[in-house]
């Protein structure tokens, strides 16, 4: 599957926030965007332009999109998808982007960033309800079960292990249960308000940008 493979801090610089994409560095003094906080490349560090109103929409399209590390395919056919739904089309898209198998692997502190979730998702370390699911992009609906699964090879994992002791409970977002003795947690469709960087994000400049 063809995938995103760029260095990635540099996707922070070029959207102007921290995205928080490569975990545990995110947090720590070696962010690039704490050290570099302009824009990639040879006239990032001087040159501003004013973005139009369509470079906004596309700046704010890319966000949402490389935030949930999806390629433009898959984001478009999410986007789709959400505007056959009733309700609010951008609602609807950022409920759908954060009921993803990856995102809930690592919003319940399962893995350090989306990417690796995806990693160890695909290698078969993750069930719902009980079932082995090896697909990131996995719609979970309420009351699904989200688990290590029960192979020892998955319950020994480092990668994991070290993920869940820096988990704290209040970075839990509150549509998500944990239970980290069980490393398993129950997840319920969110609210738009419920979505943690919800703030920052513009997602109804995404339908104004595909609607064109
Ligand atoms: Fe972004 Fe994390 Fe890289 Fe910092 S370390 S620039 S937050 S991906």
């Amino acid at each position: 599957m063809a995938r995103y493979t760029d260095a990635v801090c540099r996707i922070c610089r070029r959207e102007g926030e921290k995205l928080y994409l490569k975990g545990e560095r995110c947090q720590s003094p070696k962010c690039s965007f704490e050290r570099k906080g302009f824009a990639p490349g040879m006239h990032g560090r001087t040159r501003r332009t004013k973005l139009s109103e369509y470079g906004n929409q596309l700046r704010e399209k890319q966000k949402i999109k490389r935030m949930y590390g999806l390629l433009e395919s898959q984001f478009h056919t999410f986007y789709l998808k959400a505007s056959r739904m009733p309700g609010i089309t951008a609602s609807n898209l950022m409920v759908m982007l954060e009921s993803r198998l990856d995102n809930v692997v690592y919003r319940l502190g399962m893995a350090p960033s989306r990417a690796a979730a995806r990693q160890l998702i695909r290698h078969g370390h993750f069930t719902v309800n009980e079932k082995p699911v090896n697909i990131p992009s996995y719609l979970l609906s309420s009351g699904d079960k989200v688990g290590v699964a029960q192979k020892v090879t998955s319950r020994r994992l480092e990668i994991i292990h070290h993920s869940m002791q820096r988990m704290s409970a209040s970075r839990l977002p509150s549509y998500l249960e944990l239970d980290k003795a069980k490393m398993e947690g129950i997840f319920r469709k969110p609210e738009r308000s419920e979505i943690p960087e919800i703030e920052k994000l513009r997602e109804q400049m995404v339908v104004e940008l595909y609607s064109k």
